[in-house]
């Protein structure tokens, strides 16, 4: 993740903070310091309640990086690296090298973050009924974060996709059903209604005067939805592409336009092969690429003077690839580069085309084979 700062290295797993976070950080404090400490433990200097604030803060966030770690121990000892921990504005996040390749592994990594936050949870909270004196700024801040891990393992234990419980829906839906794409769905399906259920949970609150909880729910109905749905379309792609090359994707019945061509003669061909755009060649040079879009941007009455050369998009500003690209990288850099085609080319001859329509269509095949 950008805009991170390196924290520490714990076994070997590169702990970082993101800058969101800092936010959040001098958001707790004063929040603890300035609300929660003073009605808990009266007659004490605003720097005792400062310095609780921000000790307590601190030991939050080391609760969410032990759950990180809960997640990232298992993964490890399951044979899945970790890249690295985040710590950013909503908690934490251990990125996975690779995703479990079967249901019981997930379920166990999954499973080992929100049980870590219990047995915190379930630690300082017999701590502060068993050993400490209540009332005391110290037994307050223990008692707080022992109910904050309680509510972030029940709070990830939604069981809305990508949130942990969701994870673990999809796991043991996974396990029953055999077929790792199909419970994603499922799961994600899941998330969907109850992201729906917790936005209009919110809308209904912001009619309640006062009550600001119904922001939060909108926000967080939103933000699972949108998480839901991009984990569920990334894993497709890389199923989908993983291991093609682009040889194998792209079309070879080329028809290509000579740059002396005419507009008119070019709107012929449009309409002729209902093709969006053609390679422009000329004898063995490969000159561009035209498509209807080019053609769009120029006046009509001149198309039967003008010629292709004139509005071709250059060879030099043309994404041009290789047979032997690998197919998932390409479709990342033409969304990157926001360009729906790529000329094909080997030792300077054009071999083919590629088009992103070409990849949805290879793509949402490859679904409709896979759950027959
Ligand atoms: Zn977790």
């Amino acid at each position: 993740m950008n805009n991170s700062f390196r924290l520490t290295v714990i076994r070997g797993i590169p702990v970082e903070i993101h800058l969101s976070w800092l936010l959040i950080f001098f958001l707790f404090s004063l929040t603890l310091a300035q609300g929660y400490f003073p009605t808990v433990v009266a007659n004490q200097t605003s720097t005792v309640y400062w310095t609780a604030g921000i000790v307590t803060t601190l030991v939050l966030f080391a609760s969410v990086i032990l759950h990180e770690l809960g997640h990232s121990l298992v993964a490890i000892r399951e044979g899945i690296p970790i890249k690295r921990i985040t710590l950013f504005i909503f908690g934490g996040v251990a990125q996975m090298e690779a995703e479990p390749t079967n249901p019981t592994t997930e379920l166990k990594v999954t499973a080992a973050g929100p049980l870590t936050s219990i047995v915190i949870a379930l630690l300082l909270g017999a701590i502060y009924y068993l050993a400490l004196v209540p009332g005391l700024i110290i037994s307050e801040s223990i008692f707080f974060v022992a109910r904050l891990n309680l509510i972030m393992a029940l709070f990830n234990l939604i069981p809305a996709f990508p949130l942990d419980g969701g994870r673990i829906f999809r796991s043991i839906v996974w396990l029953f059903g055999r077929n790792m794409l199909k419970a994603t769905k499922i799961a994600v399906g899941l998330g969907t209604v109850l992201s729906f259920l917790s936005m209009g949970l919110g809308f209904l609150l912001i009619f309640v005067p006062g009550n600001l909880w119904g922001l939060w729910l909108i926000f967080l109905g939103w933000m699972i939805n949108q998480a839901g749905q991009s984990s569920y379309s990334q894993l497709v792609f890389k199923e989908t592409f993983t291991g093609i090359k682009v040889a194998e994707l792209m079309s070879t019945n080329l028809v290509t336009i000579s740059p002396d061509d005419t507009l008119e003669m070019l709107a012929e061909s449009f309409l002729h092969h209902k093709f969006g755009a053609f390679p422009v060649v000329y004898g063995s040079t490969t000159h561009g690429l035209v498509s209807l879009q080019n053609m769009k941007a120029y006046p009509r009455e001149k198309w039967p003077t003008t010629k292709v050369s004139r509005i071709l998009t250059p060879l030099k500003e043309t994404m041009v690839i290789e047979p032997s690209s690998d197919a998932a990288e390409v479709m990342l850099k033409m969304a990157a580069q926001n360009t729906g085609r790529a000329l094909v080319m080997q030792n300077g001859n054009l071999v083919g085309l590629l088009s992103r329509t070409d990849m949805m269509r290879f793509m949402q095949m490859h679904m409709v084979l896979r759950e027959e």
